[in-house]
């Protein structure tokens, strides 16, 4: 008996000290690296009970690991603290050190951040890679996006066109954020926060040449608020030259980011292009017998679902021109081709995409029929 406590003690102690275990699920995001890119997976604005959220800070590494997350960050409001009295910490860093404990055996990064919460003309920016929220705790806004420069941080106003700020839901640029543009200590726009995408923000984005980011801003559960409202978690995506914090910031600030929510696609064309082609893969391509009509298999290797439309002369049998390919699965298009070819232009417009307000990209796979 002794001897049997003493092994399952060890084991115990050897679990405990097991590298790496996974918290992965069916929700899992995927998107695939672009040619010269790896596609880190993002979520950059989220709250914890250190501000207005409702979770302790832990839960929200666990889903980012569930949804297969590359990188977070946790943006606790500087100047809205609502349960200061149950939670009295000092520090304003604490919520980012829980979270790097809980990550720390994980492949998941954590990237120090907080959410700048100011009435207009500065409104609500996040500050990430920053290393200290304690310090940007000031009374003046100048000021405080000035001290986020000094330590190094990629800046971005959150929920552009938010109604309590912008009664319209029209995103407009104040002349204080057009100073801090120009001051470069406002560098990206979230065109997507929570359900909202602003194509006003977009347009924002790519006339001053800001990143585009895509985020959940999830103060609940991403559970509640999302996967059971069968949405997936809203992302931006960025394309890295490697997987590091410094190659992460550096694409950041470089503008490589596509923002993504369910189907919705959105950011540059140089982006959203090698990324919706990446994402399809031709499994095959042949002449179903005595015919001229090409049959081809499309994989779409990414977790979201893609609308697209035919913008070919060539029609397809059975089809409709307008076509969904959900994530992970598998659609074959049967193209009349009218002869046999030995090559085809697959020309697709991704409908479900943006590369400009009111813009589709238009993606092409060259098809060899040798
Ligand atoms: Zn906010
Ligand atoms: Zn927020």
């Amino acid at each position: 008996m002794k001897n049997l406590f003493f092994i399952s003690a060890l084991l115990c102690f050897f679990n405990s000290q097991s590298q790496e275990h996974s918290h992965k699920s069916t929700r899992a995001l995927s998107f695939p690296d672009i040619s010269g890119y790896v596609t880190l997976k993002t979520d950059l604005h989220q709250h914890t009970v250190f501000s207005d959220g409702n979770v302790w800070p832990t839960i929200r590494v666990q889903e980012a690991l569930r949804d297969n997350l590359d990188v977070i960050s946790l943006t606790e409001h500087i100047e809205y603290q609502p349960h200061l009295a149950d939670i009295p910490h000092p520090d304003r860093n604490r919520s980012y050190q829980i979270a790097l404990e809980e990550a720390k055996n994980h492949d998941l990064m954590l990237i120090h951040g907080t959410e700048i919460t100011r009435r207009a003309p500065a409104g609500h920016s996040n500050a990430i890679f920053i290393s200290d929220v304690n310090s940007l705790m000031q009374k003046d806004s100048v000021a405080q996006f000035a001290a986020a420069k000094s330590q190094g941080a990629f800046v971005f106003w959150n929920h552009p066109a938010w109604y309590a700020q912008q009664p319209q839901g029209n995103p407009i640029l104040s002349n204080f954020q057009k100073e801090r543009i120009a001051n470069k200590e406002l560098h990206g726009i979230e065109v997507i926060n929570t359900t909202d995408y602003s194509e006003e923000a977009l347009a924002i984005a790519l006339e001053n040449d800001l990143t585009i980011m895509g985020t959940s801003d999830i103060h609940g559960l991403i559970d509640w608020d999302y996967i059971e409202k069968g949405y997936t978690r809203p992302v931006t995506l960025v394309f890295s030259k490697e997987r590091t914090k410094a190659s992460l910031k550096e694409a950041l600030f470089e503008g490589r980011t596509v923002a993504v929510f369910n189907e919705l696609i959105v950011g540059k064309s140089e982006y959203v292009k090698p990324l919706l082609k990446a994402c399809i893969k031709i499994e095959n391509a042949t002449y179903i017998s005595n015919t001229e009509i090409l049959k081809i298999e499309l994989k779409n290797i990414s977790s979201n679902n893609i609308l697209f439309e035919n913008t070919m002369d060539y029609t397809f049998y059975s089809s409709s021109p307008v076509f969904e390919i959900k994530g992970g699965e598998t659609k074959t298009l049967q193209v009349k081709t009218l002869k046999k070819l030995t090559s085809l232009n697959l020309q697709l417009k991704a409908i479900s995409a943006y590369d400009a307000p009111k813009s589709h990209p238009i993606i092409n796979w060259f098809i060899s029929l040798d």
